[in-house]
This record gives structure tokens, C-alpha cells and sequence, in this order.
């Protein structure tokens, strides 16, 4: 219905610019004239009206222009747009990145897309092992200058992956289509609980002015003021600084929301403001969503990005499920076997960045696995991601060596509540039949306690292993701030 609605509106814009009226504020389809919420930052002295914005700035401008379309494409359409860049990037690749040299080759875009299942997935190993001949020979001077951006991977050692400038305008446009997609007001107070460096933005918190890293004109558009707080802050503080601070959009992690609702319903705690809240870097799980709801009555709107790759997906307007950043990148989820795997079939996330000609990555396996959903109502042609699963260590193995993801009800959390006043929990599996339960609670549980929390575990998981119950007041996070719900040290 969207679809249909908003193509005609694109088209007579186009064609009869100065007589047809843009759809106002107000309306459903704002997001087709994104410029008419959002002020843009002007770079040229005296100029008040209309104003200009910097060269990398018209840069995000022309390509936002672009996604404000291809988002209603069909997906064949968005498909075969993508291969003519695959194409482009595959032929850089063959000439001047000694590591793609003997792939087979295609003749057009068509061609690639036909042999495309032939390329070799990349590893995460193999990133680091070919820091050299992953990298182009051939440097394109348009895309602007190469950095290289670190991620910690999944056994906390870090990878480097080279990129250029040329991402850093794609990353910027994806954001905005992002505060378009869920209609945030740029005067909005933005909060954020986020990785820090130790001892920074430690509570109280540090407080600034716009949303994003670009200062003055370099920040395309005028945003509301800031307040940021360490992850690592104890729950009370965050709590705390939440009422004082009081934000209107909130950037967190789902474990530090779900903790922060779960404080707010214990205490009867209420946010003024608060009227979005956006999570990053860790798997949402439906309990975050419902406990949000609760305490905030907020509906929660979640991300997929990674620092090397930049978005892959994006929380759809109108629905929970993700919408693939096609423009960006090509993504493919894929059975173990490397066939593509049905929608409703989880499998593991491929991931190919478009734009990346410095240190191209080519049919790359993240490490996470994802379930592709069947086309969404909302009308965009963007493919859907239905579920992100996390990484195959988040998976419980069974003794027979089959595995399967960990859910648990939003029934059996409440059952765990009953037993003790969990803050925070997280489930290592040690070995085939043995279980570490980690509790974040205040005080440490009584005998009693700890034998109806072995038998929580067992029930939950549907898993008969032995359960050593791990209480702290804190529970460890990883370096990149992340906490896993479940782990399974297996290899
Ligand atoms: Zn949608």
C-alpha cells in the first residue's frame, strides 16, 4: 500500500517541482521530504538562506536523496543494482588484491551473480592472517583517505580492517535514514550508556551538545543537547542519572536497559521524557522488549551494525524486524554448507560491503547467525531479517553434538524473579553436561535458593546438566562492553 503511495509522490516532484505541495510535517510519508524536518548546518559565511553545506555533507545530502528512493524498490530491482557494484568492486579486487587474484572471474554483473555462490566464504581468521594481500595495490584517491578500524573478535583478540573515507559518508547517511525511519525530533535530548575509555564519562556523566562526533558546520544537521554515562556504571547511578538527566531518546545496550527497567520497576521509578529508546551492539531478545514496555511503556527500536562493516540492518518503521542495508551491503545468511538458506532458516550471516575498495572483504562470515524473514508490509523492497541470533558460541551444544539457540520465556523469567532478585544473569556451558549459572544480585542466595535456581536452569534450558550457581554484585562484561546471555565455551 506504502509502496504504491509513495512512488507517484517521488515521480511528480520530479516533474512538476514548483506546483505540486510536498507532503506535510504531519504526514506518514514525511520521511519522502526528510530536508523538511531536519535544519541543515551552513559552511559558508553570511549565508542565513538558503544555506550550503559542506563538501563531505552534500556528499551524505545526495546519497540520503538516493535511499529515500531505493528503499521502495523491489528487491529484484535493489538485487540488481547491487551486482553492478559488486561487479565494480569484484573487478578492483581481481586486478589489484592479491588474495581474490584466482577467483574465477565474471564477464557483467549478470554473469557475477550466477557464479557468485562459487566465491569462498571469508573467514575472521583469515582477516588478520592476510592483513597484506587483502589490501588493494591500488589506492582510489576519490574514495578518500584510508584508516583502519578495530573490532574485537570473538576470542577478544582484535581485527584491523582498512576502509576510507568514502564509508564514513555511507555511515552518516544510514544514520540519518535511521532518525528519519523512526521520526526522531533533531531537538530531542539525546541520552547515552555506552562504551567509555576507564574513567571517562564516569557518573555523574559529561554533558555537550549535538548527537553526533561532528562538531559545528561539519555536522550536517542541528541536534539537541547530550548527555553521556559509562557502561560500567553501577545500575542505582544509571538509574539515577536517567531522572536527572532525564533524556527524550536514550542509546544503549538491551542488557543495560533490560537491567535499567527491571531498577525502575523494583523501585517505581518513572522516566519524564523518555520517549525512544535505541540498542546497539548486543542481540534484543523478546523479554528486553517486553520489560521495556513495562517500565518505560516505550516500544524499544534496535540496530545491527559493526565497527568494520558499518549498518547491515536497520529496525523497520513499522514492525520489530530489521531491514537489510542493501545500499551499503550485500548480505546473505547461509546454511553450513554454504547454500543460502530459506527464510524462517537460521544460518550464518555473509556479509560483502559494497564500498569498501581499500581492503575489499568478499562473501565475509561475521560470525553471527541471522534468520531472513518473507518481504515486509511496510512496502520497502529492503530484504528482511527476521531474528538475529548472535554468534555460534551463543549456541547451547547438546552431548549427541547438536546444538540449538537459547530462548527463554518470558514465563520462566518471571519465575526467576520470584526465587531471587536477579539483576543480571548469564549462562557459560562448560563442558557437554555442566552449566555455570552468573547472578548479579544484592546480596549472596540462601541453600534453598541456590537449589530452586539449579532447577530453574535445568527447566529453562530443557537441558539436564549440573548447575554451579555464581553469585556476584557485578557481573563481568567483555571488553567491548557486551554481555552475552549464554556462552558456550565448547569449541
Ligand atoms: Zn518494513
Amino acid at each position: 500500500m506504502k509502496k504504491k503511495a509513495a512512488r507517484p509522490v517521488t515521480k511528480t516532484v520530479k516533474k512538476t517541482q514548483k506546483t505540486t505541495p510536498l507532503p506535510s510535517k504531519t504526514s506518514s510519508k514525511a520521511h519522502n521530504n526528510w530536508l523538511s524536518r531536519y535544519e541543515l548546518n551552513c559552511a559558508v559565511p553570511h549565508l542565513a538562506f538558503p544555506v550550503i553545506s559542506t563538501a563531505s555533507n552534500l556528499a551524505v545530502i545526495s546519497s540520503l536523496t538516493q535511499l529515500e528512493n531505493t528503499q521502495w524498490w523491489t528487491p529484484e530491482k535493489i538485487r540488481e543494482m547491487q551486482f553492478k557494484q559488486l561487479y565494480q568492486l569484484v573487478q578492483h579486487s581481481q586486478k589489484t588484491v592479491p588474495f581474490y587474484k584466482d577467483y574465477p572471474k565474471a564477464d557483467s554483473p549478470e554473469h557475477l551473480a550466477e557464479i557468485w555462490q562459487e566465491y569462498p566464504v571469508l573467514a575472521r581468521g583469515d582477516i588478520n592472517a592476510n592483513q597484506t594481500t587483502l589490501t588493494s595495490g591500488k589506492l582510489l584517491k576519490a574514495h578518500g583517505s584510508v584508516t583502519t578500524k578495530y573490532t574485537s573478535g570473538s576470542t577478544g583478540q582484535p581485527i584491523g580492517v582498512k576502509n576510507t573515507a568514502l564509508s564514513g559518508v555511507f555511515w552518516r547517511a544510514f544514520t540519518l535514514r535511521d532518525h528519519i525511519w523512526h521520526q526522531r525530533n533533531p531537538d530531542w535530548k539525546l541520552g547515552h550508556i555506552r562504551i567509555s575509555k576507564t574513567g571517562q564519562a564516569v557518573y555523574p556523566g559529561v554533558t555537550g551538545h549535538g548527537w553526533s562526533s561532528e562538531r559545528g558546520a561539519n555536522a550536517l544537521i542541528r541536534t539537541g543537547p547530550t548527555a553521556g554515562l559509562n557502561i560500567n556504571t553501577p545500575v542505582e547511578q544509571q538509574g539515577k542519572w536517567l531522572l536527572d538527566n532525564d533524556p527524550d531518546f536514550l542509546i544503549t545496550f538491551p542488557s543495560i536497559i533490560h537491567r535499567l527497567a527491571q531498577h525502575f520497576l523494583d523501585k517505581g521509578l518513572k522516566a519524564n521524557r523518555l520517549r525512544q529508546i535505541e540498542t546497539i551492539s548486543e542481540i534484543m531478545t523478546e523479554e528486553t522488549r517486553a520489560i521495556c514496555r513495562k517500565a518505560f511503556g516505550i516500544e524499544l527500536v534496535d540496530l545491527y551494525s559493526t565497527r568494520e562493516l558499518g549498518y547491515l540492518a536497520l529496525q523497520c518503521p513499522e514492525h520489530p524486524h530489521y531491514h537489510v542495508q542493501s545500499e551499503g551491503v550485500f548480505l546473505e545468511v547461509v546454511n553450513d554448507d554454504g547454500s543460502p538458506c530459506l527464510p524462517g532458516q537460521p544460518g550464518k550471516v555473509l556479509v560483502t560491503p559494497l564500498h569498501n575498495f581499500a581492503m575489499p572483504l568478499i562473501r565475509y562470515a561475521v560470525g553471527d547467525y541471522a534468520v531472513l524473514g518473507p518481504p515486509c508490509a511496510c512496502g520497502r523492497g529492503l530484504p528482511v531479517l527476521e531474528r538475529i541470533l548472535g554468534r555460534e558460541r551463543n549456541r547451547l551444544r547438546h552431548p549427541d553434538g547438536s546444538y540449538r539457540w537459547i530462548s527463554i520465556s518470558a514465563t520462566d523469567n518471571g519465575k526467576l524473579l520470584a526465587i531471587a532478585p536477579i539483576q543480571e544473569y548469564q549462562i557459560i556451558q562448560n563442558s557437554l553436561t555442566e552449566l555455570e549459572f552468573r547472578i548479579a544480585v544484592p546480596e549472596d542466595p540462601a541453600p534453598d535458593q541456590i537449589r530452586q535456581l539449579q532447577e530453574w536452569a535445568r527447566s529453562a534450558l530443557h537441558f539436564p546438566a549440573t548447575i554451579t550457581i555464581i553469585a556476584q554484585r557485578r557481573l563481568e562484561r567483555s571488553a567491548n562492553g557486551k554481555l552475552e546471555l549464554f556462552k558456550s565455551l565448547i569449541d
